[in-house]
């Protein structure tokens, strides 16, 4: 047994945190984590979970709405801000106390505090010290907003899930996966929702017909758009706030939620004490062992800014134990991993966007489908459900698969096996589709889309 208090000390009980603990605690490792907040992280306390409860709950309307069509008369329905986030609220405890059990079971002591590095094996926490063989950082990242005058009267997403009161009107800054989720969040249980976008379309990095289709679908469920707008300032005026834009327009809201990225949080870890390097994103430079500049020193997840998603995380951190303790040597594998964004209409993905297949397959294969669901045949909603899969003309492999509408992600995720493990067009088309589903429309593409004309050379 190791002279250190631990062999393991994880600074940051999140997703990548509590995996790689209770997993090396598993392979035997005598393993320490802390925590100043609750236990889960961003994911279980301030992100995908609760996020995907409010999801749940801003659909409530359209489905009573839709209701009509299908033959049930209910009542003009009422909504109460304060049940759905106090519900929301008990979720997030119970499943901080579930998170606290998993930990105790495993064997994994909690020490409560901020984790300080003070040597390469020794960690503060609070006035404590503790000295361990290895560390693990994983204390991921928080939401960043502009340093305009007034910035401070903006809430941001960790607010959104405390808010006293729903507002009548907000403006949401920034066109990335918090922003047009929350759009659809707030939108969904009745606030009049503005999305300034410093380009013009949503979502940069997706495949850009489904950017469209999300931004179409968003403005048709009420969202208003207000393309290449940042804003200047911020003041208080009353009960409003009026924020002016660069242009000098002056935008009245009763709520201002900055949604412009996250920064890893490396603030007051003590890294510059020991050594670890942060690459050019500010984020800690890791090997692809997660592995940083000082040899006994790990990070995974967003405080590594790889790819921010709460499975990847755990991958790396499952990896990492996997490796370090468990003397089965595994790295995080990065590609083609499947997201979603839960905006409304929901996006999902798997593999290369049009754009990145273009520039990597010389003959690039597409097949696309646009069509309204079965469901609001009757409803006659205005809602289109969107599916293209991206194949290399070559090996027929299936390289991209995107989707826009209800259900995008619990599809995609399956589609996901399929792309990883390389299939071929041939292979999705000896399928059988399950009838009727949006998804049967994955293995029934058959008509390829003509190529696209080569761009004429610039006149030499
Ligand atoms: P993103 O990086 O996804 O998006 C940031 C957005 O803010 C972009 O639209 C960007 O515009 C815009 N922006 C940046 N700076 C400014 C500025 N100064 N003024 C105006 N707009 C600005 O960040 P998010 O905060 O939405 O999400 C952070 C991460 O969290 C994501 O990368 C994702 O990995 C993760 N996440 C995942 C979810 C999921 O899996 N469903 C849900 C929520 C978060 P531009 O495009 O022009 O750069």
């Amino acid at each position: 047994m190791s002279a250190y208090d631990y062999d393991l000390f994880v600074i940051g009980a999140g997703s990548g945190g509590v995996r790689a603990s209770r997993v090396a605690a598993a392979h035997g490792a005598r393993v320490g984590i802390c925590e100043d907040d609750l236990v889960g992280g961003t994911c279980v306390i301030r992100g995908c979970v609760p996020k995907k409860l409010l999801v749940y709950g801003s659909h409530v309307h359209e489905e009573v709405k839709d209701a009509a069509a299908y033959g049930w008369t209910i009542p003009e329905p009422t909504f109460n801000w304060a049940t759905l986030r106090d519900n929301v609220q008990k979720e997030v405890m119970r499943l901080n106390g579930i998170y606290k059990t998993l930990l105790k079971n495993a064997g994994v002591e909690l020490v409560v505090g901020r984790g300080r590095l003070m040597d390469a094996h020794t960690v503060a926490v609070g006035e404590k010290m503790i000295t361990t063989d290895k560390i693990l950082l994983a204390t991921g990242a928080r939401p960043w907003r502009p340093s305009i005058p007034g910035a401070e009267l903006a809430i941001v997403s960790d607010d959104a899930f405390h808010l006293p009161n729903l507002s009548k009107r907000i403006l949401i800054v920034g066109g990335g996966y918090i922003a047009v989720e929350f759009a659809g969040i707030f939108n969904g249980l009745g606030s009049e929702v503005s999305l300034a976008l410093r380009r013009d379309l949503v979502l940069r990095g997706f495949d850009e017909e489904c950017r469209k289709a999300v931004q179409t679908g968003m403005t048709d469920n009420g969202v208003r758009f207000r393309p290449e707008t940042e804003l200047a300032k911020i003041e208080r005026c009353g009960d409003e706030l009026i924020a002016t834009t660069t242009k000098g327009e002056a935008i009245e809201t009763d709520c201002v939620m900055y949604a412009t990225g996250r920064v890893p949080n490396t603030a007051g870890l003590g890294l510059e004490k020991v050594g670890v390097t942060l690459n050019k994103a500010g984020a800690v430079a890791v090997d692809e062992w997660s592995a940083s500049t000082v040899a006994n020193i790990y990070a995974v997840g967003d405080l590594t800014d790889r790819i921010n998603l709460t499975p990847v995380a755990l991958m790396e951190g499952h990896c990492f134990a996997d490796t370090v303790f468990g003397n089965k040597p595994r790295k995080a594998d990065h590609q083609d991993v499947p997201s979603a964004v839960f905006s409304q209409p929901q996006m999902a993905t798997v593999g290369l966007t049009e754009e990145q297949a273009r520039r990597v397959y010389p003959r690039l294969d597409v097949y696309a489908s646009t069509f309204t669901p079965m469901k609001h045949t009757l409803t006659g909603r205005k809602q289109k459900t969107f599916m293209k899969l991206l194949v290399d003309a070559e090996s027929d492999r299936v390289v991209g698969a995107h989707m826009v509408g209800d259900d995008a992600a619990e599809l995609i995720q399956g589609v996901g096996i399929a792309v990883k493990a390389h299939a071929t067009k041939a292979m999705f088309d000896a399928t059988v589709g399950i009838h009727p589903t949006a998804g049967e429309e994955f293995v029934t593409m058959r008509t390829k889309r003509p190529d696209p004309k080569p761009v004429a050379k610039a006149a030499e």
